[in-house]
């Protein structure tokens, strides 16, 4: 029967809570174009990691192992799920458009011969996609004319699944693997930031700062309430073009999209670019000292004033239950 591919990506030993997110669009998506729903986890010893999906909904979860998948490497994952595309009459392959999926499914697309729909936040019932366009300001309406279409998602757009109590089929796939092909690239080490804050895109809480941070003492004070809400930080591009803070904090159109349950926006002024990577948080709280900023527009609690006195004072107020 012809199916919906959902690839599961994982990092470390888990999940990414993206996948979640997609796995809702891909039970969803199944359902309205009358497909099978099934997942593929590719990697290294990813068996037991994959059981874990089982209660997701899919008729199948395919499996995928190879040494040459242990570390992400965008040829080896383009074999593995193109051949698993083939083999299971794949119309839709889906995967979160994370920095792996951006990477990954344009390849992916171009394999199968298949049009690709980026960045996706929906599907309409006769398969037009709808994404995001001009910083959020309108959605376009695409339509993917190929039988087989490949889309990346736009995790935010969708709610974390629940397990749905079934058990689903886990089977093991031998990969045939074009080594010479593999080997153009290879992985050389990972470099990544230390934090003992959660990962931005995944956090409940965010605590964002922008260019009024002014110097190191004020992303401290930002860095001391995100502490005490145990929240991600993240900043306005502005923070991080005058240097205040890595660039991997920034939140917006061209840094990381996120939807927490609580975005705090301290003394950023709300720029399109800005809120369209965080417009979609449930709960936004902004500090502000000019009433008329556009953050205003988007915030459910608003503070005007100096954040210099504001944040010192919520902060104690918080640290003293
Ligand atoms: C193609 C493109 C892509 C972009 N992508 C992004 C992106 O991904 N993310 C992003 O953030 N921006 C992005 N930008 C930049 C964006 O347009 C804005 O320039 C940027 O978001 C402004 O950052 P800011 O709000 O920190 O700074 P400002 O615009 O300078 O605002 C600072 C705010 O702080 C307030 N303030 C100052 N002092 C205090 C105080 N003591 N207490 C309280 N409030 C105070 C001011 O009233 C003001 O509202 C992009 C721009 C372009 C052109």
């Amino acid at each position: 029967m012809a199916s919906l591919l959902l690839i599961a990506e994982h990092f470390e030993g888990q999940f990414r809570k993206v996948t979640f997110n997609s796995i809702s669009f891909g039970r969803d998506a199944a359902e309205k174009q009358g497909l099978d729903f099934n997942i593929l986890v590719v990697g290294e010893d990813v068996e037991d990691l994959a059981g874990q999906l089982a209660e997701y909904g899919a008729a199948n979860i395919y499996v995928a192992e190879d040494p040459a998948f242990e570390h992400y490497n965008t040829e080896a994952y383009t074999q593995a799920i193109v051949q698993v595309a083939n083999d299971s009459d794949a119309q839709l392959i889906a995967a979160a458009a994370t920095v792996q999926g951006k990477d990954l499914m344009p390849r992916v697309a171009g394999r199968l011969g298949a049009g690709i729909a980026s960045d996706i936040t929906g599907m309409l019932d006769d398969g037009t996609f709808h994404r995001p366009v001009w910083a959020g300001a309108a959605i376009a309406h695409i339509r993917v004319e190929t039988d087989r279409k490949v889309v990346s998602l736009r995790s935010t757009a969708f709610a974390p699944a629940e397990p749905t109590g079934g058990s689903s089929n886990v089977e093991t796939v031998a990969i045939d693997l074009d080594e010479d092909r593999i080997e153009k690239v290879s992985f050389v080490e990972r470099e990544s930031t230390k934090s003992e804050r959660p990962d931005l895109t995944e956090a409940g809480i965010v605590v964002s700062g922008g260019r009024a941070m002014k110097d190191a003492d004020g992303v401290a004070m930002i860095e001391s309430l995100a502490d005490t809400l145990k929240a991600a930080m993240g900043a306005s591009r502005a923070a991080c073009d005058a240097g205040l803070v890595p660039n991997d904090l920034q939140v917006g159109q061209t840094g990381k999209v996120v939807a927490p349950d609580l975005y705090f926006a301290i003394g950023i002024s709300g720029a399109i670019q800005h809120l369209a990577g965080m417009k979609s948080s449930k709960v936004i709280v902004a500090i502000n000292k000019d009433p008329e900023a556009p953050i205003f527009q988007v915030s459910d609690y608003g503070i005007v004033d100096d954040m210099f006195k504001v944040v010192p004072e919520l902060n104690e107020k918080l640290k003293n239950g």
